[in-house]
């Protein structure tokens, strides 16, 4: 029987009013159930709420120093399961043992940098106009923090909302996707287990219609971060809009990378086959569009071939493999869709693109990775996020085209360049629509200390991580305060 894995609400593990669980499934091995999750509700979302409310004031009045040590200790209680919590997301999830304890550790990261943030929280002293009159700000945090968050990060980003939003001082209703909770799940009991006052942080399970939608409409959330598809967050976009609320969203990307004729096309090809093909294309930040200058395209094409056809694709806990399933049914649906949507548009595909099944891959949701020639910029597969790995290989005239090529998407998440041009690199960094830019790198592969978020339409609202990580989650007041009467 699997392990039923109750929502975390008042510092009480609880089990959700209707007394439903849904299976998290295993998707190299569909048989095999990871856990069974709480199918929450509008009433148990209200209860996290009251928590969470009742916390708060509390809560924002420890000093933020305190607030950070919680963080401390509960990286030190992950740090020490990370080999367990890396190979519970390679169930849950699908991703590589490697990737997924990078990202555990990644998380535990977050937490010790967040956690220092308690003794900082930096603030303005400005000079006034006026004598004997000292200006300065403060920081308060916002009360409660929704945080909504997807399954192909599902330690990293639950760590990246919940850390800053706790040091702030606000309380935290957290909902993960219902195809990866487990990862979340564990920091939950990190943080609990490191002391965290009850109500502080309330976690559940549940569907985004159902419970993810409860926590959107809830009276008393001040702060809503989600991150997830464009979709989604656009309809979240369109129902808080109005209510005043403070709004983070996090999205989709359709993430190029040039590569220039300049360019040592060997480490070029491994730049655009980890971009575009790790974690099987599952990134927000893979590449999913290389855009090669005309008198390389060739040659690149040719080694981008060699590399791809040597990728393994398996079960993520197997050494050596490179690539691991799907999410899910859906996720594989859609990658199969593209890849027929991408031949009838007339792209050519040079490999891949098969489910692969029987033997080792009979349970699981195995796709091989594909790459497309000539791909033109109106095509769905150059337009349209798959998140799967697929890579539409795109040729350029010359440097202006490739920017051209390159910014004619509605995203604008991460873009990278490959060259030793200083100029071209300068010219790239100025002008390309991308909030992650990246230069020699694949388009992914982000670190925690660094501001991360898009621009256009991929992310809306402050960003997330690195110093600027608080803003979000606190509101600036003002000082005048005049020291003689
Ligand atoms: P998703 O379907 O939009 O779901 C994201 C989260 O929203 C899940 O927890 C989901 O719950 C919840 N949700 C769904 N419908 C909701 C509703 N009506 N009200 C409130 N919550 C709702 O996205 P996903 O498939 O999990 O993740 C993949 C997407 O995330 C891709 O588009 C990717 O680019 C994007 N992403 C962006 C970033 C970034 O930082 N820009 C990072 C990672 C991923 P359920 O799971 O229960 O449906």
């Amino acid at each position: 029987m699997p392990e039923v894995f109750l929502d975390y609400i008042a510092g009480r593990w609880t089990e959700c009013k209707s007394k439903k669980t849904f299976p998290n499934i295993n998707p190299a091995s569909t048989d095999e159930v990871v856990g069974l999750f709480q199918a929450s509700g509008a009433d148990d979302v209200q209860a996290a709420f009251d928590a969470a409310a009742k916390a708060q004031p509390a809560w924002a009045a420890l000093p933020a120093p305190k607030r950070g040590e919680f963080l401390f200790k509960a990286a030190e209680i992950l740090d020490a399961r990370l080999a367990k919590l890396g190979e519970e997301m390679t169930r849950e999830e699908g991703k590589t043992l490697p990737e997924a304890k990078g990202e555990v550790k990644r998380a535990i990261n977050i937490f010790r940098y967040i956690g220092g943030e308690g003794a900082r929280q930096f603030n303005y002293q400005i000079p006034s106009e006026r004598e004997n009159v000292f200006c300065y700000t403060i920081r308060k945090p916002l009360g409660v923090a929704g945080l909504i968050t997807p399954w192909n990060f599902p330690s990293a980003i639950p760590a990246w909302k919940m850390a800053p939003a706790l040091v702030a001082g606000n309380t935290v209703v957290i909902k993960p996707a219902s195809l990866a909770p487990l990862s979340a799940y564990r920091l939950v009991e990190a943080l609990h287990e490191a002391g965290l006052p009850p109500g502080v942080v309330n976690y559940v399970t549940g569907g985004g219609g159902s419970a993810g939608n409860a926590i959107v409409e809830h009276p008393a959330l001040r702060a809503l971060s989600f991150t997830g598809s464009c979709e989604v967050g656009n309809a979240l976009h369109d129902k808080v809009g109005r209510r005043k609320i403070r709004l983070q969203l996090e999205m989709g990307g359709k993430n190029p990378t040039i590569v220039l004729k300049d360019s040592d096309l060997d480490y070029a090809a491994d730049v655009l086959v980890n971009g575009a093909f790790f974690s099987t294309g599952q990134k927000c930040t893979a590449c999913s569009r290389a855009i090669i200058e005309k008198p390389v395209y060739d040659p690149l094409v040719e080694k981008l071939l060699e590399k791809t056809r040597k990728l393994k694709v398996g079960n993520g806990l197997e050494p050596g493999v490179d690539i691991g399933p799907a999410v899910d049914a859906n996720q594989l649906e859609t990658d199969l869709k593209y890849i027929e949507i991408g031949k009838k548009e007339g792209a050519k595909l040079l490999c891949g693109g098969n489910r692969l099944t029987g033997g080792a891959y009979s349970k699981g949701y195995f796709v091989e990775p594909a790459l497309f020639a000539g791909v033109t910029p109106e095509m769905r597969i150059a337009q349209e996020e798959i998140f799967g790995p697929v890579l539409a290989l795109m040729v350029a005239n010359d440097f202006e085209d490739s920017i051209r090529l390159a910014n004619c998407v509605r995203f604008g998440l991460s873009a990278s360049i490959v060259s030793r041009d200083l100029t071209r690199v300068h010219q790239f960094v100025n002008r390309i629509e991308a909030g992650l830019i990246t230069v020699n790198l694949p388009t992914a592969g982000v670190e925690y200390q660094l501001p991360f978020g898009g621009t256009k339409e991929s992310s809306f609202g402050m960003r997330e991580q690195g110093p600027q990580a608080l803003d979000f989650y606190t509101e600036t007041r003002t000082v005048y305060l005049k020291y003689t009467q």
